[in-house]
């Protein structure tokens, strides 16, 4: 059966990259109903960041790509979540596996496989030195390699901090088949001796990956690029222990649009963020899956389903895959048009919550601003006016804010339409509030308030009666047709904002 893992290093966030490893992992093994596990590789205790593994677990929540082994967060009856691990195979987070680690090491050492160092820091960092002086690469120097037996003995006698090193061949090659690159040849000659054992009894993720992996079942290894240099290393560690290796797959590399590196210096990588932005997490997948992998056709939108269906190793390409902000939007775009105006709603709350332009009361919502008290289908007509707009859930703050406002604060000079001057878009703005006042209340709704205003457009013309309309309404050169805007304010609120055009032009004018 297939089992594949994820293996994060939780950081406080994830990576775009290590998203699109999980992705791939959890598809490979939904195509050929295995096993998705996700292991915690926490082994370097400097970069532990408090809250990363929870974080970690509700962001593959949001996104969906849901696991079978693996820590998970469970809510318990007083309400706080706690960490929960399933699977035969666990623990699933490294820093709780340290014993099994350090037994195959001294296992290694006692095979001939890997041997004690005691070189300490700053014996080590002199050698670095001395090499870079000398212009030859840093690399351990194999010392502790050939003490006596009795050395050791004594060494470890007097207690003196130890590593593990692996013993890396003096020379030869090392082959194997990567499912995606093709066969790769490493020369031992350009491979140190890794550590990997450290002093305070962690493994190095070098030990640890393959110990895992091994013990766990793990069938393939579908990770980023930049694990690819170390698979010599973990060739011979599987040699060395008797094991038979997984079947590998390097993922290609995400660059900038400039072919460098997608980093966190260029670009947004946190998935966090893309979601903070209203970027939806369907959008997500299908934008990241697309990194990498094509199933040789057009077809660009894929839903979780269609992809699990299509996905294929053999499909994903040896280059780097640029990621394309304009891309993402455009597709987040097509995903927003596609919701239904009540899901979109939903989606959009939170957003409009914490812009501060609302906030929940009871089932009811209050805007902050004006206080008045509005309910969901309210919202839901602003949401649908704007969601042709809308590229990621955020916009609605730009797109939308005017609904909100008490006060518009836009410059005179928009509500002027073409060559008209400001006394005649002024009168024009009179004309419009006379035609509107004659509307009753509970008729004021976009069909009749566009009758009304047709009348006077046939005579003033049309771009002189709406646009000054629209400016007055929206404070904004672009924003949705007036009459809608104005049905969702309602009548008095039109009229309202009608005058402070009028009193904004008349300011204007007293100026000049
Ligand atoms: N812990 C490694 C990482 O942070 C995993 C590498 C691997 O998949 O072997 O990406």
């Amino acid at each position: 059966m297939v089992r594949v893992r994820f293996a994060p290093s939780p950081t406080g966030f994830l990576h775009i990259g290590s998203l699109r490893t999980a992705l791939y992992n959890f598809l490979f093994a939904r195509k050929n109903k295995g096993k998705f596990i996700l292991r915690i590789e926490d082994t370097d205790i400097k970069r532990q960041v408090p809250g990363a593994l929870e974080n970690l677990i509700i962001v593959l929540k949001k996104m969906g790509l849901d696991y079978d082994e693996g820590p998970f967060l469970v809510k318990l009856k007083n309400k706080k979540l706690v960490i929960k691990q399933k699977g035969k195979y666990g623990p699933y987070i490294q820093s709780q596996r340290l014993k099994i680690y350090q037994k195959f090491a001294q296992k290694l050492v006692k095979n001939g496989y890997a041997y004690y160092c005691f070189c300490t820091q700053a014996e080590l960092e002199k050698m670095r030195q001395e090499q870079i002086a000398k212009k030859i690469p840093p690399m351990y120097d194999e010392r502790c390699r050939k003490l006596s037996e009795k050395e050791i003995k004594r060494k470890l006698e007097e207690k003196i901090p130890y590593v593990i090193r692996l013993k890396v061949p003096e020379e030869g090659r090392i082959k194997f088949y990567d499912l995606i690159r093709g066969e790769i040849e490493f020369d031992f000659k350009n491979i140190d001796d890794q550590v990997l054992l450290k002093s305070d009894g962690y493994p190095t993720y070098h030990l640890a990956v393959v110990v895992d992996d091994y013990l766990m079942k793990i069938t393939h290894i579908i990770r980023g690029e930049e694990w690819l240099p170390s698979v010599p290393k973990h060739l011979l560690i599987y040699q060395a222990l008797g094991w038979q290796p997984p079947k590998f797959a390097h993922l290609p590399l995400i660059l900038n649009p400039d072919r460098s590196k997608l980093s966190k210096r260029k670009s947004d990588v946190a998935v966090e963020s893309y979601l903070n932005l209203g970027y939806l997490p369907e959008t997500i997948l299908n934008f990241i899956a697309l990194l990498g992998w094509n199933p040789d056709t057009n077809q660009e939108i894929f839903s979780l389903d269609e992809l699990i269906k299509e996905f294929s190793l053999e499909k994903i390409q040896k280059s780097g895959a640029i990621f394309n902000r304009e891309k993402l939007d455009w597709m987040n775009g097509l995903y927003i048009r596609n919701k239904s105006v009540n899901e979109l709603t939903k989606l959009s709350l939170p957003f409009l919550i914490n812009a501060k332009l609302i906030e929940k009361i009871n089932r009811k919502f209050k805007i902050i601003q004006t206080k008045e008290i509005v309910d969901f289908n309210w919202l839901k007509k602003i949401v649908s006016l704007e969601q042709e707009r809308m590229k990621k859930l955020a916009d609605l703050e730009q797109l939308a804010d005017f609904f909100f406002k008490e006060k518009l604060d836009y410059s005179a000079e928009i509500l002027i339409w073409k060559k008209m001057n400001f006394p005649q878009v002024k009168n024009n703005l009179k004309l419009i509030k006379k035609n509107l006042l004659k509307i009753s209340k509970n008729k004021f709704k976009t069909k009749e308030i566009y009758k009304t205003l047709e009348k006077l457009a046939k005579e003033k013309g049309t771009g002189e009666i709406f646009w000054p309309f629209r400016v007055a309404l929206s404070g904004k050169t672009a924003s949705p047709p007036p009459a809608e805007i104005a049905e969702i304010l309602g009548k008095e609120k039109t009229i309202k904002r009608i005058d402070e055009a009028i009193k904004l032009l008349n300011y204007e004018d007293s100026k000049k």
